[in-house]
């Protein structure tokens, strides 16, 4: 059996050590556009690689995987966080585990993790500098009563009585179908397509389904896409008539053209984040920078609302709630500092960091020398809003120190769930990014990767193991 996987990332890197380990007779072709595989995953973690995480700190799987979701369920089931480190503990990479829930390998060296995948895709067919331009399918044989009406009138077309033939491997290649279908099929990129009765198409189904696949024109028994992020698209598949999920960056910072918040650039505070106007809000640390906000709770909310933020042109209103607690519980929290301090400075009452109570009095509009007693129910409503619902304006995004994902890909609706392959043309796989898959920060997007690549490597050996 030969199987062509595209890109050599964290994906395709780990789906090749898979199938290397469980049919090792197999030809396993790794073909990869850059002049190194895995390197990405050489800087992953700033270099450490936060190769996966705990999933204690998360309340459900969404929070985590914002697009792919349901994928990850099953994929997880099938090769978990805990067997990812057991897999590279497996192969001599001792891992720890932070407080913040990110394992990375003991060594804080993400070259330990790129090693340990090397050396377990010996004997793969590694082909560097090798970017793939064409995927040609097998023939394709299915049609419906409509497209057999439009075969009789397409010049390419036979009548459906021929179709034994065909069916027989004997007759000549019928291309009818679907208007998008010839025009894939003629543009030379798509999987030739002939139409049939019903009866003919489990027939047809059933040969076409042996015939090889051809990458850069050299044939293969199935193809594993792993080419990440699908920023550019995927030209070399147009043809196959994938339905796409545009792809917009996720994971970023943002800008706030707010000088009063920048002032207080390095501090970081437990608080939640929101986009006005939507449901969208994360929580965690925030960090104040120089051009704005960054921390997991900025990242995060980068992530849930990438789309809307893209179509936004990163452009609205943040919310702060700076003590992650609602309205009456602040007001009471108030109350009580002024029943208990009423001859004190509220200045000098510090309920967060000094510079940034200070910052947010002044948002309130509240005078430095005012007392606690003199604060009245008009003061305590205005510093009680100020500290649930501060509002600074977006100017932007910024990346964070380049580490980012892509949202979008090629859309969840094409594949089967369980098994990652294309329900549109068996024998085509994909893992990775380049799926609509994507998580926060922590880890969670390369145990995505290695979740994903077992679980295609897995369908794989089923699959074409019963063909043998
Ligand atoms: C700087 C940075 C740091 C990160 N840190 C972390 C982290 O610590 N933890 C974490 O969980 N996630 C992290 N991520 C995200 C994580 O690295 C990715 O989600 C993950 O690498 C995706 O793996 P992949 O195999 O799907 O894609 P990739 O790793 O992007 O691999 C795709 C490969 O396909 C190749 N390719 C593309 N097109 C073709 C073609 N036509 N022909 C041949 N080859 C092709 C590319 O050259 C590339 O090598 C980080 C991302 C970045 C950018």
């Amino acid at each position: 059996m030969r199987i062509a996987i595209i890109g050599a990332g964290a994906a395709g890197c780990f789906c090749a050590a898979q199938l290397r380990k469980w049919r090792p007779e197999w030809a396993v072709t790794v073909f990869e556009a850059g002049p190194k595989p895995l390197a990405k995953v050489a800087i992953t973690g700033g270099g450490r690689c936060n190769l996966t995480n705990d999933f204690q700190g998360i309340r459900s799987l969404a929070e985590a995987y914002p697009r792919g979701e349901r994928v990850m369920k099953r994929a997880l089931k099938a090769f978990s966080q805990e067997d990812t480190i057991a897999w590279f503990q497996a192969r001599g990479v001792p891992c720890v585990l932070q407080a913040d829930h990110c394992w990375f390998p003991r060594s804080q060296d993400a070259m330990d993790i790129v090693h340990a995948l090397l050396n377990a895709m010996k004997g793969v067919d590694l082909r560097l500098k090798s970017p793939v331009v064409s995927v040609e399918g097998p023939e394709v044989c299915s049609a419906s009563a409509n497209n057999i009406a439009d075969a009789t009138s397409e010049q390419t077309s036979v009548p459906v009585k021929d179709l034994a033939e065909t069916t027989a491997g004997k007759g000549p290649k019928v291309c009818s179908a679907s208007a998008k279908n010839i025009a894939d099929a003629t543009a030379g990129k798509g999987p030739k397509v002939c139409s049939a009765s019903a009866k003919n198409i489990a027939d047809a189904t059933a040969e076409h389904t042996s015939g090889p696949w051809h990458v850069n024109g050299e044939a293969f028994d199935a193809v594993v896409i792993t080419t990440g992020g699908a920023a550019r698209g995927l030209p070399f598949l147009e043809g196959l008539g994938l339905e796409m999920v545009p792809p917009v960056p996720s994971l970023f910072t943002f800008t706030v053209p707010d000088p009063g918040l920048r002032s207080l650039m390095g501090l970081v505070v437990e608080a939640v984040i929101g986009l006005q106007g939507t449901a969208f809000k994360a929580e965690g640390p925030l960090l104040i920078t120089d051009w704005g906000l960054s921390g997991p709770a900025a990242l995060k909310l980068s992530s849930y609302a990438a789309r809307h933020l893209a179509e936004s042109g990163y452009k609205g209103n943040l919310s702060i709630n700076w003590l992650n607690a609602n309205e009456n519980e602040v007001r009471a929290l108030l109350q009580k500092s002024a029943l208990d301090n009423p001859q004190k400075l509220v200045s000098s009452t510090h309920l967060l960091q000094a510079r940034l109570w200070s910052h947010l009095l002044d948002k309130a509009g509240l005078r430095k020398d005012i007392r606690w007693a003199e604060l009245g129910s008009k003061g305590l409503n205005r510093l009680t809003a100020t500290l649930t619902s501060d509002s600074y304006p977006l100017s932007g995004k910024s990346r964070f120190r380049e580490e980012f994902v892509t949202a979008g890909g090629v859309a969840l609706s094409n594949i089967d769930l369980n098994t990652l392959e294309c329900k549109r043309h068996p024998g085509l796989f994909f893992a990775g990014e380049v799926l609509d898959i994507d998580a926060i920060t922590g880890g969670f997007n390369l145990q995505a990767a290695w979740s994903t690549g077992y679980v295609v490597a897995r369908a794989i050996t089923a699959t074409l193991s019963a063909r043998v």
